[in-house]
């Protein structure tokens, strides 16, 4: 790695001793690099800064001024006020801290404070500020660059005058270095962005506020390019170093299935499988993402593509997350598939050894060409004589570490298309998943009576059980959920064991009444999940292990207790395992609803669309929430980029990483050194993870 000014330690910085570097440490600013990345959290316009001589009585205003005089005042009731006279070329003013004595040991005579809050009179004009910086202190007060004053992130001890005195002395050299890390060649990435010292001058000294937002756009690009980068190098690592399966569509199967579906394809399931044909036909190895809603049809585009490996001669497997869910699909895929004399061989952990044993023979000799089956497949002693294809069901239920160990197995190099009903914002899907290609199922088949939902207080339960009981009479069933945060979470175990016993005594005597839960045992989970399915039960009290696993189309109410409590995205799961029959389904939330709460669950009422459910979900959490089971290390791994604001900077870091992934697959050219040594130093946990860089 070239050597640079910027890796020196901020001890070697004007300003700093070994004391102040001590403190620099405690905020994370170790080199004189994370000090240029330590970047203001507020930017004031001085054209809304008030001349302290125009402030008046009713305003609430933003003023600078230097501390003339100031002191603690007591008041006959006790309190003691901390008052300072500020001045500045316009006039002077008292400023006043009613209780905080303590300011005093802060602010000095001659400090320069910015302050903000509200001019009241009192012996005439007085500020009491809601918010107080000490700008600077001693020397001569800091002029804005221009007309922009910054606030830094600071601490306790490392107040923001200190942190401002060692930036102005070091200001014009840190931005001198901030040239060694520029990456971007004029030609070559990010044309419409500003340099990297560009940026930074814009951010820590901007002449205007929109210059600020343009430097962290640069900022953002840098961290969505290298996060991208280092996606496509093991994207590279997963579809093109070893050469993968060039499918031969022969439509033998594909064109029977066609003729014998009782449907049309949707426009969105035709174009999904043109994407998929296309990579499953060329030479380097499929690693796609379907995403769909739930009930969009991805079933069918699997079972499509798994002809399609067939055709040629390979085999295809689809990997479910539970032995019901893999029961269901076998059986559905086989009832499909009656037509054209196919078989679908099902492989779960509950075979028989002879089963197991026959099973097993058809995979190692080739005469089974279709496979279903949950992670079972994946283990020892699982041979095929030909994998061509893995399809992966509700794949972020296996994680990231199961769909891996899946891949790294040297016999076989199949096509992988993962799935998803989680439907989550194309932008936040590129940065969890830009190792992958993405396709989204983004219309649902014609016909579907969307579920309705409803929003109901406490007190309103007996109309919920109303519904629940004509919905029972009409021979359909309901689920009713309580939340259950971690498996740990006695109280609310607790809360669906009571509630199960209160329901099945007091409120539906007269019917079945069925429990299920996270803690019981795989077994009698899955006896009870096949109770519901079999129509044994006509109401399970349940948690959101019933998020994925069953498919019940009989069920047609969803009852969510306590529904503040569930995320939005999750909600919309709990909503999808009602209504995929032929009788209307409804989604009933009982929530105490406190304003914050009713607005989210408002949203989530007026609309059944996915996305936008995942938009909201995003909004309302932010990304650090949903971005951090990603994370590695201390440091998130977007501080500048915003997913929601930065799409496009996103899909352009893609394409330019993509580019030259594609250019220069080591980054061995003299050109792509610095990227390497910031990729290196950007992500040296992930890289080691993928084993690429
Ligand atoms: P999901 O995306 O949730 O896995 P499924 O594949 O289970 O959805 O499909 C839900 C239902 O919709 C199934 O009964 C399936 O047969 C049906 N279906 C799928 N595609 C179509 C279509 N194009 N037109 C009508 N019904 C369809
Ligand atoms: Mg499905």
């Amino acid at each position: 790695m070239t050597y640079s000014q910027l890796d020196r330690p901020v001890q070697f910085l004007k300003g700093v001793g070994p004391k102040r570097a001590d403190a620099f440490g405690r905020l994370g600013i170790v080199t004189a690099r994370d000090l240029l990345y330590h970047v203001p959290r507020r930017y004031d316009d001085a054209s809304t800064v008030e001349p302290i001589g125009r402030l008046e009585v009713g305003m609430d205003a933003t003023a600078i001024g230097r501390v003339r005089s100031k002191g603690v005042i007591p008041t006959r009731k006790g309190l003691r006020i901390f008052q300072a006279v500020l001045e500045d070329e316009t006039g002077m003013i008292t400023v006043a801290w009613p209780g905080q004595p303590w300011l005093d040991r802060k602010i000095r005579e001659g400090d320069t404070l910015l302050v903000t809050g509200p001019v009241r009179f009192f012996h005439g004009r007085q500020m009491q500020p809601r918010e107080v910086t000490v700008v600077s202190r001693g020397e001569e007060p800091t002029e804005p660059s221009g007309r922009i004053y910054v606030t830094y992130p600071a601490s306790e001890d490392l107040p923001q005058w200190v942190l401002r005195a060692v930036f102005d002395r070091n200001m014009d050299a840190l931005l001198a270095w901030a040239d060694d890390d520029e990456y971007v060649t004029r030609e070559g990435l990010a044309r419409r962005l500003p340099s990297l010292s560009q940026a930074l001058t814009w951010i820590h000294r901007p002449e205007r506020i929109e210059q600020a937002e343009q430097g962290r756009r640069r900022l953002a690009f840098d961290e969505l390019f290298f996060l991208q980068l280092v996606q496509a190098q093991a994207r590279r690592a997963a579809t093109e170093l070893d050469p993968g399966i060039e499918h031969v569509r022969t439509n033998e199967l594909i064109r029977p299935l066609h003729a014998a579906l009782p449907f049309e394809l949707t426009g969105a399931q035709t174009r999904v499988l043109r994407e998929i044909y296309a990579d499953m036909q060329s030479p380097a190895r499929m690693s796609r993402l379907l995403q769909g809603d739930v009930g969009s049809g991805k079933t069918v585009v699997a079972l499509f593509a798994m002809l399609l490996a067939a055709e040629g001669g390979h085999q295809a497997a689809l990997m479910a997350p539970t032995e019901i869910l893999a029961e269901q699909h076998a059986r559905r895929m086989g009832e499909l598939l009656a037509p054209l004399g196919v078989d679908v061989a099902l492989v779960t952990g509950s075979l028989s050894a002879s089963a197991r044993r026959a099973a097993l023979e058809g995979l190692a000799s080739g005469a089974t060409r279709l496979v279903v089956g949950t992670h079972a497949l994946i283990q020892e002693g699982v041979v095929f004589r030909s994998l061509g294809l893995v399809v992966v069901d509700e794949q972020h239920r296996f994680g990231v570490r199961q769909r891996m160990a899946l891949l790294e197995r040297k016999d076989v190099r199949p096509d992988v298309l993962a799935m998803s009903a989680t439907p989550i914002p194309r932008s936040l899907a590129m940065a969890l998943y830009g190792d992958l290609d993405l396709s989204v199922l983004d219309e649902l088949p014609p016909g579907r009576t969307p579920v309705e939902t409803e929003l109901r207080g406490r007190d309103e339960r007996e109309a919920v059980y109303d519904l629940v009981r004509s919905e029972v009479a009409a021979g359909r069933q309901a689920y009713v959920v309580y939340p259950l945060v971690g498996e740990s979470e006695k109280v609310d175990l607790l809360a669906a064991t009571d509630e199960y016993e209160r329901l099945k005594t007091d409120i539906f005597p007269d019917r079945r009444v069925g429990l299920l839960h996270g803690q019981f045992a795989a077994a009698t989970k899955d006896q009870v999940m096949r109770a519901f399915l079999a129509g044994e039960i006509d109401v399970l009290v349940t948690t959101t292990v019933i998020e994925v696993g069953i498919d019940v189309a009989n069920a047609s109410v969803m009852v969510i207790e306590h529904a503040e409590r569930f995320g939005l995205a999750q909600l919309h799961q709990l909503r999808g395992r009602v209504g995929r029959g032929e009788s209307r389904g409804y989604c009933v939330l009982i929530a105490d609803v406190g304003q914050g709460a009713f607005e989210r669950l408002e949203i989530f009422r007026k609309t059944t669309d996915g996305f936008e459910v995942a938009r909201a979900d995003l909004r309302i959490r932010g990304q650090g929430d949903l971005f951090g089971s990603q994370q590695h290390g201390k440091d998130p791994v977007l501080r500048f980029a915003d997913l929601m604001a930065d799409e496009d900077l996103l899909v352009e870091a893609q394409r330019e990483a993509r580019a030259l992934t594609a250019a220069d697959p080591e980054l061995a050219k003299p050109e792509n050194a610095r990227i390497l040594a910031q990729l290196r130093g950007r992500y040296r946990e992930r890289i080691e993870m993928y084993g690429v860089g």
